[in-house]
């Protein structure tokens, strides 16, 4: 067993969602005690000084394609490795690998990986917890970046496939409720727990109404993807965020969606339904440049911009802690909302109690972020995945 580890000195962001002076105490993979300062400690532990900074619960992103090159698609070790060490930067501890449409065989594959990925975390890894499937079963018009060709409705048969691939691992699908099978593969779906999440659709007010009927309880990307809030045709958007039975994802990175709306959205649906997530690509991490995408398609990264060549966004380039931090400053809201959004908030959306809390038992998933709340320590299950204090900022 190695040394328990305490963090002293920092804010500790309680379950309550107050920051307040503690030692965070890890013993193992979980948290042993959120101890008052100078409490004693076990006589052989290992402290780490974190004053001046805040301690939170690990993020979880739960809408993330890859990162260095990587893609979840190629289901490798070696990608998965690489895409932990991305997302560690940013804080983040535990992730649904995020797959995009593509021939069923290609799909399966991956989702096979992922899954025994999600059985057997990688000590020293961000955790994979599962996959959450975006795509096929989208909307050609709403389509985005993904892959036009490899777009298409459900059918029994290959959501059938993709369950049986998955072995228990997919936690969410993004679906277009509108196609036709949708309504039978969302009942499929929804009965064996996998939250379905409208997305990639042109839904319109009263088609996403009955979809949330069906079990729809996500959205994927509010705005992306889907039509606009028009005063005569509400539209999605509309429906989903008036729900409050339904967990929102929104990506902050301030160019997938406008800052005044970020702000609009979280005095709308409140804090507790909103999900921060990346929809981080796999050219994320690598700077500015023009890339080739893992499926073959050329996209060009500027300033943090990452788009194909007719000039649709592509996923983001952002972190986790990035839209954490815009959060605050779009939202106006304090920095410990904001953290919830991106550890409580997801762990809830997908029903895993053991993380997105600072408290006794759970994993001892955890993100030190400085006063400008960039992420300097990342522990996944009590390991130290990244260190800022020793690792240069690379140049971006
Ligand atoms: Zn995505």
């Amino acid at each position: 067993m190695e040394r328990p580890i305490a963090l002293t000195g920092g804010r500790v962001l309680t379950p309550a969602g107050d920051l307040t002076p503690a030692t965070l105490l890890i013993a193992g993979e979980e948290i042993a005690a959120v101890a008052a300062p100078g409490e004693a400690l076990p006589p052989d532990v290992e402290t780490i000084d974190v004053s001046g900074c805040i301690v939170a619960p690990g993020f979880i992103d739960s809408h993330v394609h890859g990162g260095m090159g990587y893609n979840f698609m190629h289901g490798t070790r070696e990608a998965f490795a690489g895409i932990s060490a991305h997302l560690a930067r940013g804080g983040t501890t535990a992730c649904l690998a995020t797959t995009t449409s593509a021939p069923l065989e290609d799909i399966v594959s991956a989702l096979a990986n992922i899954a025994e990925a999600s059985r057997a975390p990688q000590p020293g890894q961000v955790e994979i917890l599962g996959a959450h499937l975006e795509g096929p079963f989208i909307n050609r018009e709403k389509a985005g970046s993904q892959a036009l060709e490899h777009v298409r409705p459900p059918s029994a048969s290959e959501v059938q496939a993709l369950l049986d691939a998955a072995g228990g691992a997919l936690r969410v699908v993004t679906m277009a409720p509108e196609l036709p099978g949708a309504r039978e593969a969302i009942r499929t779906l929804t009965g064996l727990g996998v939250q379905v999440s409208l997305g990639h659709s042109t839904a319109s007010y009263e088609e996403a109404r009955e979809a949330l009927e069906w079990g729809v309880r996500r959205a994927t990307h509010l705005y992306s993807a889907m039509p606009a809030i028009h005063h005569r045709r509400p539209g999605a958007v509309v429906a989903l965020l008036e729900d409050p039975r339904v967990f929102v994802e929104l990506t902050v990175d301030g160019m997938h969606v406008h800052p005044a709306v970020v702000a609009l959205t979280c005095r709308l649906a409140g804090s507790e339904r909103l999900v921060l997530i990346t929809d981080g690509v796999d050219v994320a991490g690598l700077g500015d440049g023009v890339f080739m995408r893992w499926e073959g398609t050329p996209v060009t990264v500027q300033d943090g911009r990452c788009r194909t060549e007719s000039g649709t966004l592509a996923g983001s380039t952002l972190r986790m802690d990035q839209a954490v931090r815009n959060m605050v400053r779009f939202a106006g809201i304090s920095p410990a909302a904001a953290l919830r959004m991106a550890s409580e908030n997801p762990a809830r959306a997908l029903g895993i109690t053991r993380k997105g809390a600072l408290a006794p038992g759970k994993d001892a998933d955890v993100v030190v972020l400085d006063a400008d709340l960039t992420a300097i320590l990342t522990l996944a299950r009590g390991r130290i995945v990244y260190d800022g204090r020793t690792t240069p900022e690379p140049e971006e």
